[in-house]
Formats: C-alpha cells, structure tokens, sequence
C-alpha cells in the first residue's frame, strides 16, 4: 500500500510512513490503493477506483431504521388512546401522557368524567394517526422521516 501524504510505499502493518512520519491513512493526496495522485476532495481513486473517503459513500442516516408512515398512522387511529403510535415514533414523553390518561380515564370510567376523558385521549391519538397519513406529522422523534 501507499502513504497518503507522500505516495511513497509503506509495508502492510506498519503504523506511520517511514518517509514522512505521517500515521497511515492520514492524508488526502495519494490513493493508498495504487499510490495515484488523488485530487484534494475526490471520494474515489480515478485511475483505480478505490474508495479514499468512506463516510461519502455510506447511505445517509435517514435511510436506516426508518418507521412506517402506514404502520405508525394506524396505530395511531386504533390504539392511539394508549400512545402506541408515539411509542412506535419514539415520542414516548407523549405516549406516557396518553398512557397514563387512558388509564386514569379507566379507572374513573364509574364517574362521568372517566369516559370523557378517555374519549378525548381517543381524539387526540386518531388526529395525531391522520396527521401522519396525511404526512403533517412526517418525521419521527429522531427527526429521521417516515416511510411509506
Ligand atoms: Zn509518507
Ligand atoms: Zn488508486
């Protein structure tokens, strides 16, 4: 392999480049691959192809891990009165809040105002499941966006 500082031959396996005494891999003028001049800020060797920079080439974040916009929007609409949809997004100071509202709704259902509020919880939870089939709750609590 070559030094990406000076382009001069380093063995595998050694730490630093016996020319210039810069740590291997440290460097952005030569291809480590085949010792080619590599312009400042190319991502790929020209003459071989060698990938210099591998950040540039992972797919972006938002690709990985990203919810389902269907799966989260019906969950929403069906158990959004016990926050599942926002658990499922990650919004779980949310999903707790409805949770625990749902629950202390129940527990007084015997009085009127039981019901009500878990009827409001209900609401809230089937607007927030339209909002995101709808696609104006788009993202989830990282920011990564939702799938379809
Ligand atoms: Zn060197
Ligand atoms: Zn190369």
């Amino acid at each position: 392999m070559y030094c990406r500082n000076c382009g001069s031959t380093v063995d595998a396996g050694s730490p630093v480049c016996t020319n210039c005494a810069v740590p291997v891999g440290q460097g952005t003028r030569y291809c480590p691959n085949c010792g080619a001049e590599t312009p400042a800020g190319s991502n790929a060797c020209m003459q071989c192809g060698f990938i210099l920079n591998a950040n540039a080439v992972k797919p972006p974040v938002s690709a990985q891990g990203a919810k389902s916009k269907i799966a989260a929007g019906l969950l929403g609409i069906f158990l959004g009165a016990f926050g599942v949809h926002n658990f499922y997004l990650g919004y779980n100071q949310k999903a707790v809040l409805q949770l625990v509202a749902t629950i202390i709704g129940i527990v007084l259902s015997c009085i009127g105002i039981g019901a009500l509020i878990v009827f409001a919880i209900e609401v809230w939870g089937i607007v927030e499941g339209i909002f995101i089939l709808t696609g104006k709750i788009n993202t989830d609590a990282n920011g990564t966006p939702l799938i379809d």
